[in-house]
């Protein structure tokens, strides 16, 4: 058989049509709309007469089983949904993440979606987009130079140069910057002082940005982003260091989402981008909320697993954004579910039904999950080439039998909107249900007068079935601190692997009573919530042995190779 075309030569392939046409689709009026190029645009919201009065259509979350390397495809479903909803004639918007240029030249690649669902212009989207990541690099930095420099010309504030907490940031996989000294080489050159880096999605302003509701939500909560300590431990911030106005400015045309079209020329909004594992994972509120009231329906991404970007997807941003989600898609797929019952990367083209049944745990823990926030779901099985469908079948009757919940093949991936109008009906259904679930609707896990530590232990044993958390005394300590400071209201935003329950990447399936370690707690006061850092888990990624980078080029056209 012919070789399938790569993600990259279908996008390539792809008859766009210019953003104008759309923003019309999407009942943007001409005065919101803010053309980069002719396949891209920045919506200005303020600029739809009306749009906060409109009622809210649909929201539904697209999340999956714990991914592995064999690869889950929730963007790739998140668009694929998109275009079965248009296709079945309701109004929809996507609203996804920016990606990050780490990922693109580390493993993972980009995240625009694959194969027929895919959001376009893919190169752009994958690259430098709009600039918006630009602007909150930037923007974060200029506040890493301000307190510098506060210090340099004699440290009014009192700050402690070995309680500063604000790194720096850069948007890329560089392991080098973990840590690193700053202001070294001599006394023109400041204080020196131990300092490091994170990749720009795990910066607190990545965070404020995709929750900040407006510009001036944005600038109060920049202000609020705590910098570090004086020597009697009293909290600066960045309004302090009087940086939160300039850091504004810069940010200024970035709060405007961007407006771009999937391969069947449905829109979507591409705004804001934390990873989901060392922070809250979801796309803007601005593009969510503004999605919402252009749309019927609004289907959107939350970043890796369940147990962490559902699980931060509710608690955080539909908490703090006041959302209620309508139903939540489980992607799985039988590669993926293979690995989570044993079978090793390379014998994942071998149809394998004990395996199957055995990875199966992983989903069933993650529907039980997504239930205890009242939302339905409906599992969404991403078919691969070298599924069989015995295996199909097994997932169906298993979630049927076994976890009582639908599961629906979905082909998007090979055939566009054709692939995922049934998952789309079914999704319809759910959402349109008058008593979904237990009748209670939506709510969060935990309530925000419950004391941080609680709320921890709960997410620990309620959605990782951990038997318990534990820390250092220095680290409970900092939770008593918090508390006592007046933060004992915020959310908790879990940074934590990826691949498994519980804090070990290589424990895969369904783990139980674990015990969840943790490392570190930051406060993001600005963006209003405390991370809470278990086991290994990085906020600057480094690049693996052979990263994409040395296989992404130009070539003889000036088309660029080996991005996917
Ligand atoms: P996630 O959002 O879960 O990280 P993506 O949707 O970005 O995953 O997909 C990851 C990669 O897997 C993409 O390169 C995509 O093209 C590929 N992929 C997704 N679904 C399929 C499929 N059904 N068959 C083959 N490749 C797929
Ligand atoms: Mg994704």
């Amino acid at each position: 058989p012919k070789k399938p075309l790569s993600d990259i030569e279908i996008a390539r392939q792809a008859k766009m049509q210019r953003i104008e046409a759309i923003a019309e689709k999407a009942g943007i009026p001409d005065e919101a709309f803010e053309p980069y190029g002719k396949h891209i645009a920045k919506i200005d919201l303020d600029k739809i007469p009306g749009l906060q009065d409109r009622p809210d259509g649909k929201l539904i979350l697209v999340t999956a089983i714990n991914p592995t390397p064999a690869g889950e495809g929730k963007t790739t479903t998140t668009v694929g949904l998109g275009d079965g909803l248009a296709a079945i004639g309701k109004k929809t918007m996507i609203c996804l993440r920016e990606p990050s240029l780490g990922p693109c030249f580390g493993v993972k690649g980009g995240a625009a979606g694959g194969g027929y669902a895919q959001i376009v212009p893919m190169e752009q989207i994958n690259l430098h987009f709009t600039g918006d990541f630009h602007a909150i690099t930037s923007a974060h930095n200029l506040l890493s130079a301000m307190i510098d420099n506060h210090i340099y010309w004699g440290n009014a504030l009192g700050i402690d140069t070995r309680r500063v907490t604000w790194r720096r940031v850069l948007d890329m996989n560089d392991r080098s910057l973990r840590a690193i000294n700053s202001s070294l080489g001599g006394v023109s050159n400041g204080f020196p002082r131990e300092d490091g880096f994170d990749i720009t999605v795990a910066s607190e302003v990545m965070a404020v940005f995709c929750l900040a509701k407006d510009l001036a939500d944005l600038e109060e909560r920049l202000g609020k982003m705590i910098i570090g300590y004086t020597r009697d431990k009293k909290a600066i911030t960045a309004a302090d260091i009087k940086a939160s106005s300039a850091m504004t400015v810069l940010l200024k045309d970035a709060l405007k989402p961007n407006l771009v079209q999937t391969l069947e020329g449905n829109p979507a909004f591409v705004h804001g981008g934390p990873f989901a594992n060392i922070a809250h994972g979801c796309n803007s509120v601005t593009a969510t909320r503004a999605g919402l009231k252009l749309a019927d329906y609004v289907v959107t991404e939350a970043g890796f697993g369940a147990d962490l970007g559902a699980e931060k997807f509710f608690d955080i941003k539909c908490r703090k954004a006041g959302l209620t989600p309508a139903a939540v898609v489980i992607v799985a797929t039988v590669r993926a579910l293979k690995m989570h019952g044993g079978v090793p990367k390379d014998q994942l083209g071998k149809e394998n039904l004990e395996a199957l049944r055995k990875g199966l745990a992983n989903l069933g823990r993650h529907v039980e999950n997504v239930r205890k926030f009242g939302v339905s779901a409906i599992v969404g099985i991403n078919h691969f080439i070298a599924d069989t469908p015995a295996e199909h079948e097994l997932i169906a009757q298993v979630c049927k039998e076994q976890f009582g919940v639908d599961a629906v093949v979905c082909s998007h991936w090979a055939e566009g909107s054709k692939g995922t109008e049934e998952l789309a009906r079914r999704v319809v259904a759910l959402a349109e249900a008058p008593h979904p679930l237990d009748g209670r609707g939506f709510r969060t896990l935990y309530p925000d007068e419950m004391p941080l530590w609680d709320k921890m232990k709960l997410i620990a044993k309620e959605i990782y079935r951990a038997a318990d958390i534990i820390a250092d005394q220095k680290v409970r300590d900092q939770f008593r601190d918090i508390e006592a400071a007046g933060f004992g209201h915020l959310p908790i935003c879990v940074a934590k692997t990826q691949y498994s329950f519980s804090t070990d990447p290589n424990h895969r399936g369904a783990p139980v009573d674990h015990v969840v370690p943790i490392r570190e707690v930051r406060l993001s006061a600005g963006a209003g919530f405390l991370v809470v850092v278990c086991g290994e888990i990085m906020t600057m990624p480094g690049l693996p042995r052979v990263p994409s980078a040395e296989f992404i080029r130009l070539d003889t056209k000036g088309q660029i190779e080996g991005l996917f």
